[in-house]
């Protein structure tokens, strides 16, 4: 059979959730990709399901939060349950399940199907059905070649695809006797590798192939990445002997908190993890304390049923009853923490999601960090694709994501160990665990797991003092590659001071304003939509003092100058907010203010066929209907004189300035965009 040859820009290795993000934000910046699945269908069941703060932000930047949502289980409060000096488990403790304030959305959990669901959705809505999971499909080979990893135009990675028949793509359900579907064939307690197994059964039927150049390939193919093993890397890291199973049912019980978030420590037959779910069900992580693993370091996965696993429930939750009909699915895994090597190759190949970094999926963050990864990711690859973006910035996903990685593998480690553990009889009991640590490691992770505490470190995409060696991942390959802008710690603490609430390297967080012109008031974070835009936000203060309006009237006289980021950035024959957008909130009253008066052109661009652009220029005043934002207080920016702040694509905050720094601001984006010669000359950009 003939073998076809084909370019793409990117290729994605694996379409679950690391993968659908991926190819997100190339449907969302207009990027020619294609994503391939060795599996012949989506998640039905199971798996995922818990969706942290920061996701649903980054779902609502998509414009897909909204289903997420309303479809989903809130999670409001936990409760841990402790065996009292009787051994008979109690209700020991009650805190709110996302800290109170974080962010406009509390934790939420929706199975990972649904997920997977409006993912495809908005695909098919932003590529114009041009990217779609091509399932069945899996890479055989892939080879670099360094000759060109260097030359922007070059195609550089070969891969081999193969296509698998139906049969060869279904997962083989384990044989238990239960019809109940099972997520085993993705569980860690599976040893093998299937692919090369599929392979070679492709290859003696002369299996359908073919050959593919890519610009840049992201393999988001798993715990068990065959992208990784193709590149070398391996996970540094090591299982635990902790055994759990997962169900997820339709109880029937007398334990009265089955409808809340529960940590259940009993005295004496391990621990168990209550996660009330949407359509009645309820998700339970169980401790298997008579599973353990044999001398290979893996236990047999073909002794786990559906029944072990309850029996294990029923003990836990003992002297009150639990008993089920339904299961809709389950599943085991052994606990292991481990972290990539490295997470990309000549910044031509990249990895992310559990390619990455495994863990236990008890604190709900396997998803929600591998979207996370991809959320980082694909916009710089896909900007770089189109020619918008410098390749330099590709660097900056090691040094931001290694990191996390990481802190997920330290903070899992300390809340396994403290979930797994026996609690303790008394302060003597050295061996057990202290359910106050415990409490306190709980109220901790929630910052952490809220996905909100992300801080980046220096590079050409984040404006802050000390190197990528110190703050990145502490690889030394980082260190070389990553190009910081040169800031000393004191001049960044002024800069930082303009807008303490903003700080460089976090995600923008949100509080209400109001269009200037229509009086509709915003989360701010809604105009920062994911559709690959940087954005200047000016913070215009007090518009109406007439020595705040001459500041703010040569700022936009910069900005509009030829000369200087903005026209330089903007492609031929593009609007001016094509690459960078310029938002602004000012702090003046909004009735007595006027959009065309008292704001420069720059502020709202004028076009010919469509008028003035209403959507850009904000306040920060009462609203009729939804109270006072407080933006400016709440941003820590001063109230008269304002500041300015660079906004990457993906909500992090790169660059604090005042209002005269535009040349600092013109640096931050000559060094991530590619920008036209100053005399005008559009060469640089190669827009496809
Ligand atoms: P995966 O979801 O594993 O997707 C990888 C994809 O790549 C698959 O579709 C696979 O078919 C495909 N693939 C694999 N190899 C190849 C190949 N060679 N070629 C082509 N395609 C390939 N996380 C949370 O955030 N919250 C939770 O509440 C949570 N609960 C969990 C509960 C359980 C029981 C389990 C098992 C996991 C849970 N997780 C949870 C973790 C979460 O499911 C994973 O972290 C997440 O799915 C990782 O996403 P991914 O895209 O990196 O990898």
């Amino acid at each position: 059979m003939a073998t076809t040859e084909s370019n793409v820009d990117v290729l994605i290795i694996g379409a679950g959730p690391a993968g659908l993000m991926a190819a997100a934000w190339m449907a969302h910046c207009g990027v020619k990709a294609r994503i391939v699945d060795k599996r012949n269908t989506k998640i039905f069941y199971g798996q995922a399901d818990g969706l942290q703060c920061r996701s649903l932000e980054i779902f609502d930047s998509l414009g897909f939060g909204d289903r997420a949502w309303k479809e989903a289980n809130h999670m409001i409060e936990i409760c841990m349950w402790n065996p009292g000096s009787d051994g008979v488990i109690r209700r020991s403790d009650r805190i709110p399940d996302t800290i109170v304030g974080l962010s406009r959305f509390q934790q939420i959990v929706l199975h990972q199907g649904r997920i997977e669901r409006f993912f495809l959705d908005n695909i098919k809505k932003y590529s114009g059905d041009t990217i779609k999971v091509e399932r069945g499909v899996l890479p055989e080979s892939l080879e670099i070649d360094e000759a060109k990893v260097d030359d922007d135009l070059a195609y550089p990675v070969t891969v081999r695809l193969r296509t698998l028949t139906e049969e060869e793509a279904t997962p083989v359900q384990q044989q238990t006797g239960s019809k109940v579907p099972d997520g085993l064939f993705r569980s860690n307690l599976t040893a093998v590798d299937d692919e090369d197994d599929l392979i070679r059964k492709s290859q003696a039927r002369a299996g359908v192939t073919e050959i593919v150049h890519a610009k840049y390939v992201i393999g988001c193919d798993g715990a068990r990445s065959w992208t990784r093993r193709a590149l070398g890397f391996e996970l540094d890291g090591e299982a635990t002997d902790f055994i759990w199973g997962v169900m997820d049912i339709i109880p029937i019980t007398d334990f009265p908190d089955i409808r809340m978030r529960c940590a259940i420590h009993s005295a004496e037959n391990g621990s168990l993890m209550v996660i009330p779910r949407e359509n009645r069900l309820v998700r339970l992580y169980i401790q298997l304390k008579e599973v353990t693993p044999d001398a290979s370091g893996r236990a047999d996965r073909s002794k786990i049923t559906p029944d072990l696993i309850f029996g294990a429930a029923q003990k836990i939750l003992s002297p009150y009853k639990i008993d089920y009909e339904y299961c809709d699915w389950w599943t085991a895994y052994q606990i292991g923490q481990r972290v990539g090597t490295s997470f990309e190759s000549h910044n031509r190949v990249f990895l992310a999601g559990d390619a990455v970094h495994t863990h236990s999926p008890k604190a709900g963050q396997g998803m929600n960090v591998s979207m996370q990864d991809c959320f980082n990711l694909g916009w710089k690859v896909g900007l770089v694709a189109k020619g918008v973006c410098k390749r330099s910035i590709l660097s900056s996903y090691q040094s931001e994501r290694r990191r996390v990685a990481q802190d997920l593998i330290d903070f899992d480690h300390k809340f396994s160990r403290l979930f797994s553990g026996r609690p303790a009889k008394d302060v003597m009991d050295a061996e057990g665990v202290s359910m106050e640590e415990f409490k306190d490691a709980f109220l901790k992770g929630n910052m952490f797991a809220s996905g909100l505490s992300v801080n980046y470190g220096p590079s050409n995409l984040v404006v802050k003092p000390g190197d990528a060696a110190e703050q990145g991942d502490g690889s030394e390959r980082t260190a070389k590659t990553v190009a910081t802008h040169a800031i000393t710690a004191d001049d960044f603490a002024k800069k930082q001071a303009l807008a303490s609430g903003l700080p460089v390297g976090m995600r923008v967080n949100s509080f209400k304003v109001l269009n200037q012109a229509c009086a509709r008031p915003w989360h701010f974070q809604e105009r920062l939509k994911a559709d690959g835009r940087f954005r200047v936000v000016l913070f215009a203060g007090n518009i109406l003092s007439p020595e705040q309006k001459a500041r703010v009237d040569r700022f936009c006289k910069a900005l509009d100058a030829p000369a200087g980021f903005l026209h330089r950035a903007t492609p031929a024959g593009q609007k001016i907010d094509s690459v960078v957008e310029v938002l602004t909130i000012h702090s003046s009253r909004r009735t007595e203010t006027e959009l065309l008066r008292d704001f420069p052109a720059a502020l709202h661009p004028f076009d010919e066929h469509t008028g003035w652009d209403y959507n850009k220029v904000f306040v920060d005043d009462v609203s009729y209907h939804e109270g006072f934002g407080d933006a400016y207080k709440n941003y820590g920016v001063d109230k008269e004189r304002g500041c300015v702040v660079a906004v990457r694509p993906d909500q992090y905050v790169g660059w604090v300035g005042e209002l005269e720094d535009f040349e600092e601001l013109h640096k931050y984006f000559e060094g991530c965009l590619m920008l036209t010669a100053p005399d005008g000359a559009k060469t640089e950009v190669v827009v496809r």
